[in-house]
């Protein structure tokens, strides 16, 4: 039985962010994860869009932490290594409805303290993005792109260097309060904490009625996505946006290009009854198509090379529509735990600023104490293909493993392999070394260095083939032999 001063259940982006927040005191803290890493649910499935804050409702929690996340993100991403670019964003429009409509997101946008919001003309549109089709749009100057992945794997990696531990395929199944400390039960071992954070996602309302805090239902509501290729990227410099309709609860049919180059397109909107549903339907592929095509009509099929969905942890029902704010509270039910539910958009643009409201509710209580030594600082892979011929030549002269190019379509080194799989966190899922080095993100989706990479996995931990795991729970690479 290991005892922790505090544990934050669920290592998504918000479960990170709170990781890294809270590794800056003087305590104990503890991660625990169902899944073999961190990123694995809604963290990894979404626009990658850091919001200004023109879409959410004065004096809401998600207006106040967005605006906070998107001002904040060029010093957190300048300590953490991560690529980020303000690329600005358009909301495109075409009839007067639609001006009305972007005329109040601009208000809207100006009461939440969103900076450089103004309505354009088709021609500013022809200048920014010159494939982008509109009459006019709401331009947003402070809208950025980052990796979602690299952002929470990068503010774990920062935690795990402050101290904090993380244990993976640990689901928490149980929680009792003994009047002075609370025992876990996760993945079969057993945890007593004085403090619970639940950012358990799209798990957080069976987490909420484990600490005793009835009366929240998560409602799972899927979006779809295609991955355009490389190829297609300088057609979209920046972010392009419908106008959203207020009563679905989406911000519509999007085209986003990604801080990697690809670029997406989507999420679709359909409420679900299971929160494990990331099926992608044709009808919706096609839905996409013809939706997207109104803003963008590039959207070639020789350029698709992957669809995705994520899910949104909503607490309005298809019925209600639209948003219900953040819920983060501390309640008497629940001694000692601060309770996050429904963390949906722009939960990734306000999760460091949610961090450090999670602090402030542990601290109404207790007082902490700031370490000496903490460190802010993360260092990120060598990006072999993001360098000079010269930097390139320099690093194969020290390492020749820099000369031997795993990953063709993206230009990934084994140096860089052989770093992934060497990570922080000890992670070794064949989507770990995907998320941390980018191999098999490119055209081929690893057709082509997948099994390279598996043997490099083998080679590197010392396990057997049958013990390689793709990416969640029993997903084997290898399960037997077809010959021999
Ligand atoms: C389609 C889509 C597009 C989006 N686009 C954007 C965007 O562009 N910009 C933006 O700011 N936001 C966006 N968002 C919202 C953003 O992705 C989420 O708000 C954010 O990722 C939520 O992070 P989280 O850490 O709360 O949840 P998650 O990432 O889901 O993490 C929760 C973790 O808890 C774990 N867990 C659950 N139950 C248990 C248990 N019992 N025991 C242990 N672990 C458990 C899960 O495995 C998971 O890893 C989008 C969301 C979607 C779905």
């Amino acid at each position: 039985m290991q005892h922790f001063d505090i544990i934050i259940i669920g290592a998504g982006v918000v479960g990170s962010a709170a990781a890294r927040e809270l590794s800056r005191y003087k305590l104990k803290t503890g991660v625990l994860e169902k899944t073999p890493d961190v990123c694995c649910g809604t963290s990894a499935r979404n626009s990658g869009v850091i919001h200004a804050g023109f879409n959410n409702k004065p004096g809401s929690k998600m207006a106040r932490f967005c605006v906070e996340g998107n001002a904040g993100f060029d010093k957190i991403a300048g300590e953490l290594d991560i690529p980020f670019r303000r690329t600005g964003k358009l909301v495109v429009g075409f009839s007067s409805d639609d001006k009305e409509r972007l005329i109040a997101m601009k208000t809207q946008g100006e009461k939440n303290g969103v900076p450089g919001l103004k309505m354009v003309d088709k021609d500013f549109i022809r200048q920014i993005a010159p494939n982008v089709k509109g009459e006019f749009a709401l331009w947003s100057g402070s809208t950025g792109i980052c990796s979602p992945f690299e952002f929470t794997l990068a503010m774990a990696e920062n935690a795990a260097a402050n101290g904090t531990e993380f244990f993976f395929d640990s689901e928490v199944t149980d929680i009792r309060w003994d009047g002075k400390n609370y025992s876990i039960t996760a993945g079969g071992k057993e945890f007593t904490s004085r403090w619970i954070v639940n950012c358990a996602g799209l798990g957080s309302d069976r987490i909420s009625s484990m600490l005793g805090i009835d009366g929240y239902t998560i409602h799972p509501c899927k979006g779809e996505y295609f991955i355009l290729d490389k190829k297609a990227g300088p057609l979209l410099p920046v972010p392009a946006y419908p106008v959203p309709n207020p009563k679905e609860g989406g911000l519509g049919i999007h085209l986003t290009p990604t801080i990697d180059g690809n670029i997406l397109v989507g999420p679709s909107n359909e409420y679900l009854n299971d929160s494990d549903d990331y099926a992608c339907e044709q009808d919706v592929m096609d839905m996409l198509i013809a939706d997207g095509s109104r803003i963008f009509p590039h959207l070639k099929r020789e350029y698709f090379i992957r669809n995705f969905a994520g899910i949104r942890p909503k607490l309005t029902t298809k019925e209600e529509g639209g948003y219900h704010d953040f819920v983060i509270e501390r309640r008497a039910e629940a001694p000692h735990a601060v309770n996050l539910v429904g963390i949906e958009s722009p939960g990734l643009t306000s999760s460091v600023p949610i961090s450090k409201e999670i602090v402030r509710l542990i601290q109404e209580e207790e007082k902490l104490s700031l370490r000496d030594d903490f460190d802010p600082i993360r260092h990120r892979i060598t990006t072999f293909a993001d360098k000079s011929p010269e930097e390139q030549a320099g690093l194969i002269a020290d390492d020749p493993d820099y000369g031997e190019i795993v990953c063709r379509c993206e230009t990934i080194t084994k140096a860089e392999v052989l770093a992934a799989i060497h990570n922080p966190l000890g992670v070794h899922t064949v989507t770990g070394i995907k998320y941390r080095c980018r191999a098999m993100m490119g055209r081929c989706q690893g057709g082509y260095c997948q099994t390279r990479i598996a043997e490099l996995i083998m080679r590197e931990t010392g396990c057997s083939r049958e013990e390689i795991v793709y990416g969640k729970d029993d997903s084997w690479m290898f399960t037997g032999k077809v010959r021999g």
